[in-house]
């Protein structure tokens, strides 16, 4: 207790995406209600010793909901590498955000807040929480953001924009992969809370996979991903990124900056 109660003070707010810019890792300052970073209750995911079960809250706008490929998508990937013997489930929810204009991080910060049922935290249930918003980011070219341990958002106006005229991918796809991208950010990839022993992040664009075959590739959240893949887009996890995950889960490698720990 005492343990999470320091690293909520510790811990400062990294904004995640970016993936033109690579990570900011500047910190914002600080409000009450802000927890943590992306990575932040990787623990509380991998481990089921307070946390039997999951919610993926999806909150979206009137017109916003996402596709059923994407909600399967997220709670299957999630089953195979957390440990929730209560089982994952989708709570989707239409949701009247009460923002307008560009998404700034504490704008989807603020709204993620207002607009939860529930902690992330909540008794025996962990709750990750993807907005799915009308309008953009406020960054150019961005699909999605991790913000806090447990809040992500996926740009779906942005996505169609980014479809090519092939639609190879097509906007389902597209969605798929950056709101699978976007919760790996939450699962602390790469190397966002730990160092991993593979050599597996990309130089140029921390905090991503330097392996164009796994979710966590930079270019997968980027509106520029269309020049970088002309058909299928990764939508799962690659042999590193599990690794990372299982020594995680298993202790063997060390997890830094957790809210929560077994
Ligand atoms: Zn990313």
């Amino acid at each position: 207790m005492q343990r999470a109660a320091l690293a909520l003070l510790l811990t400062g707010l990294m904004l995640l995406p970016g993936c033109l810019g690579g990570i900011r890792d500047g910190l914002v300052e600080a409000l009450p209600e802000q927890r943590g970073i992306p990575g932040g209750l990787t623990l509380a995911c991998l481990s089921s010793s307070q946390f039997t079960d999951m919610v993926i809250e999806i909150d979206h706008a009137p017109g916003y909901a996402p596709e059923a490929t994407t909600v399967e998508l997220l709670t299957d990937r999630l089953n195979d590498v957390c440990d929730k013997p209560g089982g994952i489930r989708a709570e989707i929810t239409e949701t009247e955000f009460t923002h307008s204009g560009a998404w700034s991080p504490d704008a989807v910060r603020s709204q993620a807040l207002e607009h939860r049922e529930a902690p992330p935290m909540d008794g025996s249930t962990l709750r990750w929480h993807v907005l799915f918003p009308s309008g953009e980011y406020s960054e150019d070219g961005v699909l999605g953001v991790a913000v806090n341990a447990a809040d992500v958002a996926v740009f779906r106006d942005s996505i169609e924009d980014a479809e090519n005229i092939l639609r190879r991918p097509s906007a389902e796809n597209i969605e798929n992969s950056v709101t699978l991208h976007e919760v790996g950010h939450l699962l602390g990839l790469v190397n966002l809370v730990y160092t991993s022993p593979r050599d597996h992040e990309d130089e140029d664009h921390p905090g991503h996979s330097s392996n164009e075959d796994s979710v966590m590739y930079w270019a997968v959240e980027s509106s520029s991903l269309g020049a970088v893949f002309s058909g299928q887009l990764p939508d799962d996890f690659d042999d590193d990124d599990r690794a990372d995950l299982s020594e995680l889960a298993s202790g063997d490698l060390e997890a830094e900056q957790q809210l929560w720990r077994p």
